[in-house]
């Protein structure tokens, strides 16, 4: 099986034509050509002298992968299909915003956390991404926002969040060379950068040692153990205590602000006593709770929340001083929740 360009940096690509016996700017023009010319193949670059394309062409492709299927929601929003290059179906979403324009990646193919309110758990887990076929998703949803118009045709991504398929934290070194080349190579800002994590403590200790300013996002959905086991089974073994108190820690080594998400179900984990245990448990530290209503999978017996049970959620939340958010629920007309168009396609 040939070897990715996309997920080698800079310096790993001049070493490569070094090692070729060509001059080290060589490197830097497949850099140029696979990050920001959207070069899909070796055998396209015709600005590299030739015996040093058919040399690569013997060990490495570019990793670009195919469309399989894209669907096109109402609100400016998108979501693809991706048969990425070493196989397989994932899926990546793009959302055009006034100001922005962001991708939400999987790093995963399936999911071994089997949260019961999710499609890409339900698949169970098959395998690891490579840093270049998350960084290929990037590149993908840019190009079919430009086609959509819903980026200009010099325009970029320029948020990323590591929110689809799989837990990013699981696949943490192809996860942090896809969030470091995202930063150095396609220009993307460290501090738009999200991973979310559904709360793997040992993961979030390494990342809060990289010491970088991206964003970290960390899937609660309770605030009592038995419901958090009953949602998240595959986390069992970290109790809410146990991942919190790792959030405290990496706003004290990164100051960054941590996100706390909490998907609302309907009686399973939206009441006024939850919101009130959650507030007690998140009491002092600087962080804010984004609440997401759940958006319907197929095959799920879970309810979105009522509209004035989420508006007390909230309001408890408020009084314990816990900043608050609501999500926007963009992309349900599209299954934007995680996992359905893969799950679709394999049935
Ligand atoms: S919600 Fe995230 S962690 Fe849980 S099964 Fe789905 S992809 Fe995995």
């Amino acid at each position: 099986m040939k070897k990715l360009l996309l997920g080698l940096s800079d310096g790993e690509l001049k070493l490569l034509a070094a090692e070729a016996g060509e001059k080290e700017y060589r490197g830097k023009q497949i850099a140029d050509l696979v990050y920001r010319q959207g070069c899909r193949g070796v055998a396209l670059m015709s600005n590299l002298p030739a015996k040093f394309r058919s040399w690569l062409d013997k060990e490495y492709a570019v990793g670009r992968s195919q469309i399989v299927k894209t669907r096109r929601g109402k609100d400016r929003t998108f979501k693809v299909l991706l048969t990425p290059a070493f196989g397989d179906f994932i899926e990546s979403v793009g959302m055009a915003y006034e100001d922005r324009f962001s991708c939400c990646v999987s790093t995963q193919v399936g999911c071994s956390v089997g949260c019961s309110f999710c499609a890409t758990g339900a698949g169970g887990f098959k395998r690891n991404l490579a840093a270049g076929e998350i960084i290929d998703q990037v590149l993908t949803v840019g190009e079919v926002a430009v086609r959509e118009k819903m980026l200009p045709p010099d325009g970029r991504v320029s948020h990323v969040v590591f929110m689809g398929m799989g837990e990013p934290l699981m696949n943490y070194e192809a996860t942090l060379t896809a969030v470091k080349l995202l930063n150095s190579e396609l220009k993307v800002g460290m501090r738009n950068i999200t991973i979310s994590t559904i709360g793997y403590v040992p993961g979030i200790y390494r990342v809060a040692r990289e010491h970088l300013q991206l964003t970290l996002a960390i899937s609660l959905h309770a605030s009592e153990d038995t419901i958090r086991r009953r949602l998240v089974p595959g986390m069992s073994r970290f109790s809410l205590k146990d991942i919190v108190e790792a959030g405290r820690d990496y706003f004290r080594e990164t100051g960054r602000r941590v996100t706390f998400e909490y998907c609302l179900l309907a009686g399973v984990n939206d009441s006024p006593s939850e919101a009130a245990r959650l507030a007690e448990l998140l009491k002092g530290m600087n962080c804010h709770v984004n609440l997401i209503p759940f958006n319907p999978v197929e095959g799920k017996n879970y309810k979105p929340p009522r509209a004035d049970r989420s508006a007390d959620f909230r309001r408890v939340l408020e009084d314990g001083d816990i900043p608050v958010t609501q999500r926007e629920q963009r992309g349900a007309g599209i299954e934007a929740a995680c996992g359905q168009l893969r799950r679709m396609q394999r049935q």
